[in-house]
């Protein structure tokens, strides 16, 4: 149940709130003039480096980026691509979760870090601590694609190859 996956303040561990407030600062960075939701997020790679990212739109409403993609591209470009951890600052109390592309993108690069999830007031407001699996049950994910292309090379043998018949019926000759 995600209630029991809520967290107060004083549960967090300092690495946790420092992302909060991380998030928080980011949010203030936003680009947000179409839709004035102003998200910040904040992403702790698996060395220990943390990456903002603010949701940046664009008078072409579907070029926006998310804040929480944002972060992770900036992670991926510096070389880390492990999220330990990552926080979301959005307008919102009961906070916002992420969106489904963003949830996929996490997925992407953690199987199941915690997400935290703060409003306006960060650390002094409602904080919620989650994690990816909730979010994402059953996410389609690097480990799926793998075990589907090890389970083609166990069948290369036996992959079905087009008949010469076939191709004739395909092309009408
Ligand atoms: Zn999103």
């Amino acid at each position: 149940m995600a209630e029991s996956s809520e967290a107060c303040v004083s549960q967090l561990s300092s690495e946790l709130a420092e992302l909060v407030q991380r998030a928080q600062a980011a949010r203030a960075l936003a680009y947000a003039p179409y839709s004035q939701f102003l998200v910040g997020a904040a992403v702790r790679t698996s060395d220990g480096r943390v990456f903002s990212g603010a949701n940046v739109e664009n008078a072409s409403y579907g070029l926006s980026v998310c804040a929480e993609r944002s972060a992770v591209l900036a992670a991926v470009l510096a070389g880390s691509r492990e999220l330990a951890a990552i926080a979301v600052c959005t307008e919102l109390s009961p906070p916002a979760a992420p969106c489904g592309m963003c949830r996929q993108t996490l997925a992407e690069f953690s199987a199941d870090c915690p997400v935290v999830l703060c409003g306006p007031r960060g650390l002094d407001g409602e904080v919620l601590v989650m994690r990816l699996r909730e979010l994402l049950p059953r996410a389609f994910v690097p480990s799926t694609l793998h075990a589907f292309t090890e389970a083609l090379g166990s069948q290369s043998d036996t992959q079905p190859v087009p008949k010469s018949d076939d191709q004739d019926v395909q092309t009408g000759r």
